[in-house]
């Protein structure tokens, strides 16, 4: 068995009594052992690590911190309070939120009653996730913001800010997400050579 970044989240999230997930079935792994890679990890790649806490463990006080990390970057940027609001949600949706097709639920695919066929979902190609075009993120941006913005004037405005954010949260979450991984080798390698 192996452990990844993914595993610590839910082991230090999952209060399980008697709960002791083994590593490489050589020591036991615990949930202190976890919070002590996750403590390295937040030292060094705090961002990342909120990031990954918010997609993987659902932790909604890391989903706030980075919203009111990126928003206030959008402030510093010279949007308003509404646009740098809505943006933050756009991005955070993007990186660690559920983007599941609202048309076919997330099953790529939608039945027709009136020809009694299965087909591709049209709105997300039958990926069932929602396509995050410049128009769609215009749409949701306009219900955000309770204004019209047309699609070219999201692009104008706020669609390099919001690219820009996106790359950046996904930067700081793989570079957390190796760190961590790198840290996780290094215990193997020593329970290894102390077992033998
Ligand atoms: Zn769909």
């Amino acid at each position: 068995m192996t452990i990844s970044i993914e595993r610590l989240l839910r082991i230090t999230a999952v209060r399980t009594p008697g709960f002791e997930p083994r590593y490489g079935c050589l020591s036991p792994f615990n949930k202190d052992d976890a919070l002590g890679v996750l403590a390295q990890v937040q030292k060094k790649h705090p961002i990342g690590l909120m990031v990954l806490e918010s997609e993987i463990a659902g932790c909604e006080a890391a989903g706030r911190t980075l919203i009111n990390g990126v928003k206030l970057k959008m402030i510093a940027h010279g949007l308003n309070q509404a646009s740098a609001d809505a943006l933050a949600l756009l991005v955070w949706r993007e990186v660690c939120g559920s983007l599941r097709c609202q048309s076919c639920n997330g099953v790529g695919e939608r039945y027709s009653k009136r020809y009694r066929t299965l087909n591709e979902c049209q709105a997300c190609c039958g990926t069932g996730k929602t396509i995050l075009t410049p128009k769609n993120l215009a749409k949701d941006f306009s219900v955000l913001v309770g204004e019209k913005v047309t699609s070219k004037a999201f692009n104008k405005r706020y669609y390099k800010l919001y690219i820009n954010a996106v790359d950046q949260l996904h930067k700081c979450e793989s570079d957390a997400a190796m760190y961590a991984a790198s840290i996780l080798r290094m215990i193997a390698l020593q329970d290894v050579v102390t077992t033998r």
